[in-house]
């Protein structure tokens, strides 16, 4: 049976025996408005620890001027319900006056240049956000690990990075894409779409794959060209390139050494601005 907690002191209490008991505390961080993907994760957590804790909570401080905090999903009831019938042990969903006793925080989590690529140009202050929310969480948790998923693959390399350097000793680890039947990438941003866009979303995917398979025997200088056709191959469809790039799988430029690539991807299709992203072994 699942329980729930809004404030940190619940949550933490019912965590004390566990953690005298010597047991070992999983983590999956979300926004809400639970699918598929999040409990795949939920499903990882289960395996490498013998509670898990999922946290519930729209995070502010991550979302720039004007963009969807307010329109974002809030579903916390069917949320619950489906933790129930997953290897959930505790959700914890604190209101935004629990998690920011000060409001605008006066601390900051400044995650450096890998902010600044990818989605950092188009959200300059999003993973600052994230990197704030998260050590919050890893501070109030306390957990052994923690799984995220790999289709926000940079948010992923900036946790790595985060625990890394404020020394919090948390296994990380990166849970696959779960994508839906037509491939596209579940998300809870995809509940924005129209039945068109939706219909047409998959796209996003079949380019990855297609351009992935073209990289595949294509010359090292050949390699911007297709990424820039592709590109122009999805804003000719109606779709809107926010950014589509080629870099190695640890988001450094590719030089013709390397062979762990990665295509990633964030595409406006209408309002709903979608991530994705392929990794590329030449
Ligand atoms: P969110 O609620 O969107 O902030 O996501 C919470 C966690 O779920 C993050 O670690 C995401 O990377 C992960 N996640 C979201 N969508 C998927 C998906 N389709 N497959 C795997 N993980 C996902």
């Amino acid at each position: 049976m699942t329980q729930i907690f809004y404030t940190i002191k619940d949550l933490q209490n019912a965590l004390t025996s566990h953690k005298a008991g010597g047991q070992r505390i999983g983590f999956v961080p979300t926004m809400g408005n639970l699918h598929a993907g999040h409990l795949s994760l939920v499903e990882i957590t289960s395996r490498h620890a013998d509670v898990v804790v999922v946290s519930i909570f729209v995070n502010p401080t991550q979302f720039g001027v004007g963009e969807d905090f307010d329109n974002y999903p809030r579903t916390l009831e069917d949320d619950i319900a489906k933790l129930q019938q997953s290897q959930c042990t505790y959700v914890f969903a604190p209101s935004i006056e629990e998690m920011y006793p000060v409001y605008p925080p006066n601390v900051q989590v400044l995650s450096g240049d890998i902010t600044k690529i990818l989605c950092g140009k188009t959200r300059p202050t999003h993973f600052d956000g994230v990197g704030l929310v998260v050590g919050k969480l890893f501070n109030i948790v306390r957990p052994d690990v923690a799984v995220f998923g790999k289709k926000d693959y940079q948010q992923l390399a900036i946790i790595r990075q985060l625990n890394h350097e404020l020394n919090f000793g948390i296994e990380i680890i990166g849970g696959d894409i779960v994508r839906d039947t037509d491939g596209l990438a579940l998300s809870s941003r995809n509940g924005y779409l129209t039945k068109e866009e939706r219909a047409q979303a998959p796209v996003i995917h079949q380019t990855l794959q297609a351009l992935a398979k073209q990289l595949q025997v294509a010359a090292f200088d050949e390699f911007t060209t297709l990424v820039t056709q592709a590109a122009q191959s999805l804003n000719a469809q109606g779709l809107r390139v926010d950014y589509l790039e080629l870099l190695t799988d640890t988001l450094a430029v590719p030089t013709p050494k390397d062979k762990q690539l990665a295509l990633l991807a964030a595409i406006y299709v209408g309002q709903a601005r979608l991530l994705d992203n392929i990794k590329i072994n030449l």
